[in-house]
């Protein structure tokens, strides 16, 4: 008998119909002798609208009241699934974050989990019951709600499973498993049987949003035996794992892409020491991550002037714009340009340690189809490039033809 975690993400629970075949499904385990906790995403659909009802009420919103709202849609797929799992005569309770507790930092709309009390759903568990919870949200030592970011329940599942020493932790979704890229822009994306956790780290933290960052973090750090496969199919799907456990390591093990970018670049900003501590400081006094810099050699004799370029999320954008001009007289820069029309595509592989040109591969393939890289940033085993928006698919699937991850359509 083994203990296991089943996470079911917004798709496999969209309607009552969906939380009944889930139900089957956790049945399936339950059958098979082992005790099983199951993590809920809130249906399809669902966060979105309540992020949106709380953006309709105010646009400067308190993310204490919206962690209140938006941690809502979870408590009801929790309880339907109970119910669910009870009407096939499968003992099942649920308990809403506060109630275990799963306790968080008080980060509101991007906490942390610190750590989840089990005794009572273990023993619930022993008991012969299935222990539902939902995935997104948790309470912090002020005893308010918080959420975990979007994507969270990916992380309330691994950690539940860390905290639990569950043997498994299978993340079900909507896809088969983990791709090369996101299948559902490559056609010929292929499933990967296995990624190292460092790949799926950095693909995730890249933009492929089939895991939180976090969760693999986590899964990293606690060895956690995650696997993602479908809850539509009975495919094997992709294991997460050591890098030790991978036999034949491809140079490249995926593309990521992330829309969630927005370029600002500062035109004759002083070439001086303590400018971009002056620039980079006001941003991270807002809270503003800054992601991809770029600053440029100064183009004028007496290296008076340069121009600074650097990426925001689309979200950040326009506090990142007043923020900057709100120090314009201290910068002495001429020009403020801003861009959201602007894509984040990477290639990850632990193969790029031992190889060289691979960044060069990826230069030369975009410029055959004409793309022009804006911004460029790297890391031991990923190389990211900024191009505009319009040419996001294009570039995905040449590098995907390039470095030869085609499989069949
Ligand atoms: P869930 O609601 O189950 O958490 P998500 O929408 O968060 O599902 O994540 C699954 C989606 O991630 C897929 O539908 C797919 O479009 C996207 N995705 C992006 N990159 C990849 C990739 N490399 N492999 C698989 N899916 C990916
Ligand atoms: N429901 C939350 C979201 O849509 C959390 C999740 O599904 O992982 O972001
Ligand atoms: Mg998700």
């Amino acid at each position: 008998m083994a203990l296991i975690v089943q996470k079911f993400g917004g798709t496999s629970v969209a309607d009552v119909e969906r939380i009944q075949a889930v139900a089957l499904r956790v049945k399936g385990e339950v059958d098979a002798g082992n005790q099983v906790a199951v993590v809920v995403s809130a249906m399809a659909g669902v966060t979105n609208q309540l992020v949106d009802y709380v953006e309709q009420t105010g646009k400067l919103y308190d993310t204490q009241e919206y962690d209140v709202v938006v941690s809502s849609g979870e408590q009801v797929t929790s309880g339907l699934l109970a119910l669910a799992l009870q009407s096939i005569g499968v003992p099942a309770r649920s308990w809403l974050g506060w109630q275990l507790p799963i306790k968080t930092s008080s980060a509101h709309a991007k906490a942390r989990i610190e750590g989840i009390e089990t005794e009572e759903i273990l023993t619930s568990m022993k008991a012969g019951n299935v222990a539902v919870v939902p995935g997104f949200q948790g309470i912090s030592q002020k005893n308010r709600v918080t959420t975990l970011g979007r994507g969270g329940s990916d992380t309330s599942a691994v950690a539940l499973a860390a905290a639990l020493g569950a043997e498994r932790c299978d993340i079900y979704t909507d896809v088969n498993g983990v791709y090369t890229t996101d299948p559902r822009i490559v056609a010929k994306a292929k499933k990967l049987d296995k990624i190292t956790y460092e790949e799926m780290l950095e693909m995730a933290s890249v933009g492929a949003k089939v895991l939180q960052t976090r969760s693999v973090e986590v899964a990293m750090k606690h060895g956690v035996r995650v696997q993602v496969r479908s809850s539509f199919s009975d495919e094997p799907g992709t294991l997460v794992v050591n890098e030790d456990e991978i036999v034949e390591q491809e140079l490249i093990s995926g593309i990521a892409y992330s829309r969630d970018e927005a370029k600002i670049t500062l035109v004759g900003v002083l070439d001086q020491p303590g400018i971009a501590a002056k620039i980079f400081g006001a941003l991270a006094d807002a809270n503003i991550n800054v992601d991809m810099i770029v600053q440029n050699v100064s183009a004028d004799v007496n290296h008076a002037a340069t121009d600074l370029t650097f990426t925001v999320t689309k979200a950040d954008l326009e506090r990142a714009v007043a923020t900057v001009k709100a120090h314009a007289q201290d910068l002495g820069y001429k020009d403020l340009q801003s861009d959201p029309n602007v894509v984040k595509v990477s290639v990850i592989g632990v193969g790029m340690r031992s190889h060289a040109g691979i960044a060069q591969r990826m230069f030369q393939s975009l410029a055959d189809k004409g793309i022009n890289i804006q911004v460029i940033s790297t890391s031991e085993i990923k190389v990211s490039v900024l191009i505009a928006e319009e040419y996001a698919e294009l570039a995905l699937r040449s590098l995907h033809t390039t470095y030869g991850l085609d499989g069949d359509e």
